[in-house]
């Protein structure tokens, strides 16, 4: 009863939000109502991410930790390891493949030219990486001294070290057997308070939604709305087809059911734009309303928020085609496959914050030697499609969770 209740609380906050954020935009954002809406929204949502934000860490350092020595207690590491890894990239494939596929199909900035953003892009100075740069960055941010990626957020090392931890918690064996406890029952503290914090989660959602939805620029998303109304109607097929049937082939698990058990992660990464933000309530939806145990849920979710994104790699190979086509350059076949495999390497090395995905994206154009200073015609539009590919990239999470167990369990009859 009282679930239900948040959800739809949560529901109504975000329709809210999206309301009171159009009647502010129309009202202009000049008047004094309008600016103390958008102030008050402003303090309520950071409010709403700082307080996901100060479980993050020991929620991922934790459930990392005890997820991996319960694992390997069972012998099914290697397992899990496996159907996790082949899983993201067998999504994110799927992902990319279907956003270049929309793009040959609808060719968006044909008609459009460079020339014509040249303001926006005349301020923009892209930071240049080259791919095999972009790499050795990406290895290097593995494994960093723990307290410095604790102190810093740093969510890929802290969960690299995690996972040694856990692995050397289960080598030691008994001999450590207090620790575990211990981070047990973090654990399960930490827990204790996302529940706390989702029940914020209504107004947080709602002041965050508000100021999106208020200061949209609009001018320019009509200039390039073909291209807006692509990504996101690709992006809404990849998380409401394609996931769905992978999950259903796979677990038998109806998308109804699903999306049940996964609303409010889901409308959480909407609102925040941020896989990593939304990691606790993540965790929490997957554990509690679908029923994957702990340790699954602990070792996929964490690894999956940081490295999975199927909405962002998607977003990067079309978003590339699409910066051709306005550049008026024709990418050949190979120029192609190039795209493929750096738009699925800088998904992986997007950290789960919102915009980290146009970011990385320069790797892509650089690869294929497309002008990276075009990603500031992006930016404008960039908060509008991150809302869409994160909460792909959270479901693309929450599907991985629920295969990996399947996979898993499903091995263990078999042997
Ligand atoms: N905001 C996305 C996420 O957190 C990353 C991106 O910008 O694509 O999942």
């Amino acid at each position: 009863m009282k679930r239900t209740s948040l959800n739809t609380q949560i529901w109504l906050g975000a329709l809210a939000g999206i309301l009171l954020g159009v009647g502010i935009s129309l009202l202009g954002t000049e008047s004094a109502v309008s600016q103390a809406g958008l102030y008050l929204a402003e303090l309520m949502g950071i409010l709403f991410i700082d307080l996901l934000k100060m479980v993050l860490i020991p929620l991922v350092f934790t459930s990392i930790a005890v997820g991996v020595a319960n694992l390997r207690a069972h012998h099914q590491m290697h397992k899990v390891w496996k159907a996790t890894f082949g899983f993201f990239m067998f999504s994110m494939a799927l992902a990319i493949a279907l956003g270049m596929t929309a793009a040959h199909l609808v060719r968006p900035g044909e008609g459009l030219q460079l020339a014509m953003f040249q303001d926006t892009v005349n301020d923009f100075q892209a930071t240049h990486v080259l791919p095999s740069e972009f790499v050795a960055r990406l290895l290097h941010s593995l494994f960093q001294n723990p307290v410095a990626a604790l102190a810093q957020s740093n969510v890929l090392a802290v969960v690299v070290f995690a996972l040694l931890l856990g692995i050397a918690l289960v080598v030691g064996g008994e001999r450590y057997s207090n620790i575990l406890v211990l981070l047990q029952e973090l654990l399960e503290l930490m827990l204790m308070l996302v529940g706390w914090i989702m029940r914020l989660a209504p107004v947080g959602i709602m002041a965050l939604l508000l100021k999106l939805a208020a200061t949209q620029d609009t001018a320019l998303l009509m200039k390039l709305a073909e291209f807006v109304a692509m990504v996101i109607a690709t992006t809404l097929l990849h998380g409401m087809v394609v996931l769905p049937l992978i999950l259903y082939i796979v677990t038998g698990m109806s998308p109804l059911k699903f999306w049940r058990g996964a609303r409010e992660a889901l409308i959480t990464a909407f609102a925040t734009s941020s896989s990593s933000a939304t990691l606790p309530v993540t965790l929490r939806c997957v554990e509690q309303h679908l029923h994957v145990k702990r340790d699954i849920a602990g070792f996929v979710l964490p690894l999956g928020a940081t490295l999975n994104m199927d909405g962002t790699a998607l977003y990067e190979a079309a978003a590339a085609l699409f910066i051709a086509n306005l550049a008026g350059i024709e990418l050949n076949l190979m120029q192609q496959m190039i795209v493929f495999v750096t738009a699925m390497l800088a998904a992986m090395g997007a950290p789960g914050i919102p915009s980290a995905g146009m970011v990385t994206m320069v790797v892509v154009l650089q690869s294929v030697g497309l002008p990276a200073e075009a990603i500031a015609v992006l930016l404008p539009v960039d908060r509008l499609l991150d809302t869409f590919r994160t909460a792909v990239n959270v479901e693309g999470d929450m599907v991985g969770s629920l295969v990996v167990q399947k996979l898993v369990k499903g091995d263990q009859h078999g042997t």
